[in-house]
């Protein structure tokens, strides 16, 4: 007796659906690259509900005559495996096995018309069982379209993220082939609305379209090359960064990969010219012979493995330091007397001067005192220490920056910017919570450039963002206008720099549920921006100010990334410091 059977052809296609298609991204991404394989010059995509009821691709590359159309729907049916040889691959595709994976759990359907012929023909297929094909009236190139992509397999359907957050992964999936194919012009529509219309373009026009304008005059052209493995691409200057690390790209052979070690060897290579919490952006092409490089080790392609992993790691942190390095030495090139005069002036400083800052900083701006955090605040003469205070007296601020506070039984060091962050912070939770966020009109509206995604993103969010204080509004492609921004930092906001971080944050709240915690998230990225920076000079009593008010404060021991605002020494760790103990 046999127990064991041959499953039948539709289960072992709908078993593969289920890694190949995992989410609408992974089916537009298989047709897409199908669309590209076929020579497209023009690619277009329209969506319904994400992708979940309705996707259409349409492209004008060689198409399919009705025998390859009667083919391409069968298991591990493709026109692209030349010799047989797993380790040569020059196309997208080569497993036969997304056509009829789709066609497994959807209602699917085909027009195609091959280059040269005059007959164009359609196939459908609805679960997996496929029609005989009749003529139709498609005038070049392929059109495939899926309705309800989870047809046969709806429990499938519990496992995707809202059509908001499904569209993300798409326009990400998206974009990465765009990247990679910046010749051929691609157009997405989502319900009716376009999300992206991409001309064929040069490399770094591509770039710029995906990750913004103000990419092409930010970024340096990479080149190297080592043992025949060639790096290609762009990568951004340190002054223009991310506060996450989503626009870093790679692309092997003209395949967008994740390469999780491609972040580490990024930091590494800007290690000295950026903080630890900046990211740049960068899209980088490593090219090498096809035989060095094993794609068939992830179901959707999206990871490779290099024979030689060592020397793209390498070609990469090198091909970075140089280009950083160039960068470094043209514009330091501008400015020799400068620098020459700056470093005299240092040789020749008189001995540092530790005593206590003198009252040098003026108000530039009056703000309404109830939004103030750092009051202006006369000094004082008070040289009584009032040694009941938890953070006791403040002493000093050294380096511009951090306070020394003499306390009952010890000292304490607070790092002022991370501290002022904080309560900026805590005040903006306050007033949101009691009686909203208070704004205010921006004189002069800022018009603020961004990649057409995160304009979408920010204006998807456009009434989360009223909520804590950001009036905008969309501004053309590419760009918005902000006209209020929250009272409390008004004066002090670099509006550029947080808009743009905040589009960081709405990308990635995208998948956060909860609305107290977006609206957090959104108040702790302006409360960095609108922060007293390190370098401003305080005086005594304005120093006493702020130890007061982080005592009030909760939580305040902390900013709001999470590092230290203070730390405290008692008598007793000072002495054991010297050893006197
Ligand atoms: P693969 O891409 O791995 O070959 P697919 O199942 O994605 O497998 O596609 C099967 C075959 O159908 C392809 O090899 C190709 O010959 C044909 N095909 C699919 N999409 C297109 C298209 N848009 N234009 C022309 N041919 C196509
Ligand atoms: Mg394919």
């Amino acid at each position: 007796m046999t127990i064991i059977r041959q499953l039948p052809d539709n289960l072992v296609n709908q078993i593969a659906a289920g890694e190949v298609i995992e989410n609408p991204a992974a089916a537009i991404k298989e047709l897409v690259e199908n669309s590209i394989d076929a020579g497209a010059g023009c690619i277009s995509v329209t969506l319904r509900q994400a992708g979940k009821s309705l996707m259409v691709i349409e492209d004008d590359g060689i198409g399919m005559s009705s025998d390859d159309l009667k083919l391409c729907l069968s298991r591990h049916a493709t026109s692209k495996m030349l010799d047989d040889d797993l380790l040569n691959i020059g196309s997208l595709g080569f497993r036969g096995e997304a056509l009829p994976s789709i066609a497994s759990v959807s209602r699917l359907e085909i027009q195609s018309r091959a280059q040269g012929e005059g007959d164009a023909w359609i196939i459908t297929a609805k679960a997996g069982a496929i029609a005989d094909i009749s003529p139709s009236s498609i005038r070049q190139g392929t059109r495939i379209t899926v309705k309800d992509l989870f047809y046969a397999t709806p429990a499938r359907l519990k496992f995707l993220k809202s059509d908001q957050a499904e569209m993300m992964i798409i326009k990400e999936t998206l974009n990465r082939l765009a990247m990679a194919y910046p010749d051929i012009e691609m157009r997405c529509e989502h319900d009716d609305k376009k999300t992206f219309h991409y001309r064929s373009e040069t490399l770094l026009e591509r770039i710029s379209s995906v990750m913004g304008r103000d990419f092409q005059s930010n970024a340096m052209p990479i080149e190297s090359e080592v043992e025949g493995v060639r790096l290609s691409g762009f990568a951004s200057l340190p002054t223009y960064s991310r506060g996450n690390a989503r626009a870093q790209y790679l692309f092997v052979n003209g395949r967008p990969v994740k390469d999780k070690l491609l972040m580490g060897v990024l930091r590494g290579a800007y290690m000295d010219v950026l903080p630890r919490d900046r990211y740049p952006l960068v899209a980088l092409f490593v090219d090498l012979e096809q035989t060095e490089v094993d794609v068939n080790v992830h179901p959707a392609k999206s990871e490779v493995r290099f024979k030689k992993p060592m020397i793209i790691r390498n070609l990469i942190f090198h091909g970075i330091q140089n280009a950083l390095r160039e960068h470094a030495k043209t514009s330091a090139g501008l400015l020799p007397n400068q620098t020459v005069h700056f470093q005299t002036k240092i040789a020749q400083a008189p001995k540092v001067n530790y005593a206590l800052p003198e009252m040098d900083f003026k108000p530039q701006a009056r703000i309404a005192e109830e939004t103030q955090i750092f009051p202006i605040v006369d000094e004082v003469e008070s040289n009584d220490i009032t040694p009941d205070y938890p953070l006791g007296s403040a002493l000093a601020q050294f380096h511009e920056n951090y306070i020394v506070s003499q306390t009952k039984d010890g000292i304490v060091i607070v790092d002022q910017h991370a501290a002022h962050e904080r309560l900026v912070y805590e005040r903006m939770k306050d007033n949101y919570a009691q009686s909203g966020v208070k704004k205010q009109i921006l004189l002069v509206p800022e018009i603020v450039n961004l990649s057409q995604d995160h304009v979408l993103m920010i204006l998807e969010h456009q009434s989360l963002l009223n909520d804590v204080g950001v009036v905008l509004e969309a501004f053309g492609e590419g760009a918005i206008i902000v006209r209020e921004v929250p009272a409390i930092l008004a004066d002090r906001l670099n509006i550029q720099d947080m808009i743009k971080n905040l589009a960081d944050e709405v990308e990635d709240i995208g998948t956060v549920d909860r609305v107290t915690e977006k609206i957090n998230y959104l108040l702790a990225t302006m409360a960095c921006h609108g922060s007293v920076r390190s370098g401003r000079r305080l005086n005594q009593s304005e120093m006493n100010e702020l130890l007061r008010q982080m005592e009030e404060t909760p939580l305040s021991g902390q900013c709001n990334h999470g590092r230290p605002t203070m730390i405290s020494l008692s008598l007793d760790d000072v002495e054991k410091l010297f050893k006197r103990r």
